[in-house]
């Protein structure tokens, strides 16, 4: 991937993001000597994280840069933090939850897995290098960043969980009061969501509700982690919750006889036009269980255990 200016996308008057992947949110603050820089995630790793100093580099000569915010711990949002920290030594913001996770990146693979993981899903893309944060910021504690005498711009992080456990969004608030909303990985762009119907998920209620909130948030521009970004929520955050609903129902339908979990995970695969490899074995494999368990907590779904094997129902039809 070869990234030009182009791919430098100028939001407001002091926040920018670079278009890639993983999209990286950034914000520069003149300081007369140099100007300070604050990016939103790293990418996955090294190559990666290279790219976007280069591209600071390219487009902001005298940066500096402050801190690194991260959104959440999954590797394409923070595999590229140990290397930036080496070359920069900026700082390193995120929620608790999420920096725990960045600590112990071992987690997530034993996470999806569900025990030890195999180490053929030891790859970039599920592991991040281990990374620490320097300062933990949540929902209500406002960053303020001064520019001069007169003006300031916020960093207000807000909660966005279901996606991941602790997950943040990043509403910048510019000096002229125009707003960009960074959401990770809480939302996906339309192209993102129409190939990928499925988007994993750690918890579904909790997805729904983050939906629910972040479409309630006003906003001149919302960026989604991956995807193309919008000025209006509204439609984005209906497609989104239209895909979570319709998988809901298509495991109800697998479910009109009971089933194994292995066995919905085959007809969700089918049914979608999915060839699984082990990685989204494992992914959507995960998200299934988190699927399962929302429709469990809301009593359309029970398990029974027969002859040592686990099988879900629909409760209407035991
Ligand atoms: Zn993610």
């Amino acid at each position: 991937m070869s990234l030009t200016q182009e791919n430098f996308i100028q939001l407001t008057e002091h926040v920018f993001y670079i278009k890639m992947q993983t999209n990286i949110g950034v914000i520069k603050i003149p300081r007369g000597t140099h100007t300070d820089v604050y990016i939103i995630d790293s990418g996955n790793d090294d190559v990666i994280a290279q790219k976007i100093l280069e591209i600071l580099k390219n487009n902001i000569p005298d940066a500096k840069l402050q801190a690194i915010i991260n959104t959440h711990s999954h590797a394409d949002h923070c595999g590229g933090n140990p290397y930036i920290f080496q070359q920069t030594g900026c700082e390193i913001w995120t929620s608790k939850g999420e920096a725990s996770l960045m600590e112990y990146p071992e987690i997530e693979t034993a996470l999806i897995w569900g025990g030890t993981a195999i180490h053929d899903i030891h790859s970039k893309f599920l592991l991040a290098k281990p990374s620490h944060a320097t300062k933990i910021i949540e929902e209500g504690k406002d960053e303020i960043l001064k520019i001069d005498e007169k003006n300031q711009l916020a960093i207000k992080p807000i909660s966005l969980p279901g996606h991941y456990m602790n997950q943040i969004g990043l509403l910048i608030v510019d000096t002229d009061g125009k707003k960009s909303f960074f959401m990770g990985d809480a939302i996906s762009g339309r192209n993102v969501i129409k190939r990928y119907w499925i988007q994993y998920l750690l918890d579904e209620t909790k997805s729904k509700e983050s939906l629910h909130k972040l479409a309630q948030i006003e906003s001149d521009f919302y960026v989604p982690s991956h995807g193309d970004l919008v000025e209006d929520i509204e439609g984005l955050s209906e497609l989104n919750i239209i895909a979570l609903l319709e998988t809901e129902k298509l495991i109800l339908d697998i479910l009109r006889t009971p089933k194994t979990t292995e066995e919905i995970l085959k007809e969700v695969a089918d049914r979608n036009g999915i060839k699984l490899g082990i990685s989204q074995f494992v992914l959507i494999g995960s998200t299934l269980r988190s699927y399962l368990t929302g429709l469990y907590e809301e009593e359309k779904i029970g398990w029974s255990i027969e002859d040592n094997i686990l099988r879900w129902h629909r409760t209407e039809l035991k």
